[in-house]
């Protein structure tokens, strides 16, 4: 692969898609369990955000809300998970903060960290999953799970978690 290019290419193999726009635009009125937003000013940073997919700076306003990615993207394809739908909290910024900056990495990832990638159908239905420990280069390690798991011509879509708290990081469609 040649390294002369000068143009943006992505160097995952699948995309890390945001929380959409929109969508941030209700949350941060009432989110998806139909509380109010309250904003907060974060103190030691780190939190990962899902509406531009980097951990917050110190100082930075942010808000915990609650997302239900699979009814979100259900209601963007006409799918009826039913008793799949679920939802937790998320991290976003309290203002719109211009979406994700296109980057050669999957977002949230280390080495060592735990992460649970589901798969579902395109009814929303949960059709498996793998636990995935991040290698020494975590792209390698999402790229081949990521192509592992739409390799099964069933999965339209991807659910990256971190285990230990089971939040949503990111979703991932079919290519
Ligand atoms: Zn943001």
């Amino acid at each position: 692969m040649s390294t002369h290019t000068t143009t943006a290419r992505p160097a995952t193999a699948h995309t890390a898609r945001a929380v959409p726009a929109a969508v941030l635009a209700e949350l941060r009125v009432t989110d998806d369990a139909g509380r109010a937003c309250v904003p907060h000013t974060a103190t030691d940073g780190d939190d990962p955000l899902r509406c531009c997919l980097r951990p917050s700076a110190p100082g930075e306003r942010i808000a915990l809300v609650s997302y239900a990615p699979l009814r979100r993207w259900a209601a963007e394809t006409g799918a009826e998970p039913g008793a799949y739908d679920e939802q937790g909290p998320v991290f976003i910024h309290a203002e719109d903060c211009g979406g994700p900056a296109p980057s050669e990495a999957y977002p949230f990832s280390r080495p060592g960290a735990l992460r649970v990638l589901r798969r579902y159908d395109a009814a929303g239905r949960i059709v498996g999953g793998r636990l995935l420990e991040l290698p020494e280069t975590p792209a390698d390690g999402f790229d081949q799970a990521l192509t592992e798991a739409f390799a099964d011509p069933e999965v339209a879509l991807v659910h990256v978690r971190a285990v230990e708290y089971g939040c949503f990081h990111f979703e991932v469609r079919r290519p």
